[in-house]
């Protein structure tokens, strides 16, 4: 009786999800024929802890509610600012005081994350390496994600993950603990090689929301990175209810519309995710990436506003209503050698091409 409760619970949950989302792409198709772009719920930017630092909390805050930006990620990896250098900062009176100014000009904040190797400590391969990924040439190695059907492995993962949600507290209830930023970082163990990256991804996302759920309850979202390697939608494993598509074009060219082969791969996974909690994370304003990634050498924006908005409009036809871009590397560094008001304008621009604004600002 309990199992055909929660059978029918569940089918209608679904159901008004579906009319929920129709509703909202009918919505996005009306608006279309304006072509002016309308306002999406959630419009951001990504810094590293070292931005917001260097450039100074108060400045942040007041420049994104200025070009009215409503959504803050804070990022970590495992290569430029780990788990550790994130959980300093926000435990610091810089990190109280900058959630406490984000919170009165309401500007949301969440954290996305590249950490899965600080979820599984690597020591833990001398005792356990079957919790850790297998090669291509059939060795386990403690390099980069994990062995992603392991059991021990997720018992180890939900015990770390706990320590890692006792300060990190998004305001949205969106969590990103993304799998490591490697290519072939995936396992290929005989329990794992079935299984698309796209797929061996979405085990994990599933098993974090579950942990994630019997913690904080039912409200709490988790994002499927759709990327890279993962660009592809996975088939075999299908997504909970609860996890969301993020979908992150790295490798695009900004001079040029999004590529058939990204529209199509957006397209695949919007098939398998809903479009309505879909999150796009784009680079726009990346200084990081846009400077290969070599902080001593830091190159200027190859801002292009009407390119900006042909984008946004692209996706907002897509029926995707959250829309971020990395803005990593605008610190003093970048401000002192590209202009301090010159950046900020472009901010502005950014921003206002939410607000549906022609007139770009002086
Ligand atoms: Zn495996």
């Amino acid at each position: 009786m309990f199992k055909i409760f929660y059978i029918f619970s569940q089918s209608l949950f679904l159901a008004v999800a579906l009319i929920l989302c129709l509703a909202t792409v009918r919505q996005v198709e009306a608006r279309e024929v304006s072509d002016s772009v309308r306002m999406p719920q959630k419009r951001g930017v990504v810094l590293y802890p070292s931005d917001l630092i260097s450039v100074g909390e108060s400045e942040w805050v007041s420049r994104l509610r200025d070009a009215g930006i409503n959504l803050l990620g804070i990022h970590a990896d495992t290569v430029f600012e780990p788990l550790s250098q994130l959980e300093k900062y926000v435990k610091s009176p810089q990190g109280s005081n900058l959630l406490r100014l984000c919170a009165e000009n309401g500007i949301e904040v969440e954290y996305e994350l590249h950490v899965l190797q600080s979820l599984l400590p690597r020591d833990l391969f001398e005792t356990h390496s079957e919790y850790f990924r297998m090669d291509t040439e059939g060795k386990r190695s403690q390099k980069y994600n994990i062995c992603f059907t392991s059991e021990g492995a997720y018992r180890v993962i939900e015990r770390e993950l706990k320590k890692v949600t006792e300060w990190l507290k998004p305001t949205t209830g969106r969590y990103f603990f993304w799998t490591d930023d490697v290519t072939d970082g995936f396992c290929h163990c005989p329990e794992c090689e079935e299984y698309s990256a796209s797929e061996q991804s979405l085990i994990y996302e599933n098993r974090l929301l579950k942990m994630l759920r019997d913690q904080f309850g039912p409200k709490v979202t988790l994002a499927h990175l759709a990327y890279n390697q993962t660009l592809p939608p996975p088939i075999k494993v299908k997504p909970i209810e609860g996890i969301f598509l993020e979908y992150a074009p790295i490798g695009r060219d900004y001079s040029k519309p999004l590529s058939e082969k990204h529209q199509a791969s957006l397209e695949e996974n919007l098939k398998i995710f809903p479009a309505c909690s879909a999150h796009v994370l784009e680079y726009w304003l990346d200084v990081s990436m846009f400077s290969g990634w070599k902080i001593q050498q830091l190159q200027p924006l190859p801002w292009d506003e009407a390119n900006c908005r042909r984008d946004i409009l692209f996706y907002e036809g897509k029926g995707i209503d959250s829309i971020t871009t990395f803005a990593a590397w605008i610190n003093q560094d970048f401000l002192r050698k590209y202009g301090r008001e010159e950046t900020w304008k472009i901010l502005s621009e950014y921003g206002s091409i939410f607000e549906g604004k022609t007139d770009l600002p002086e």
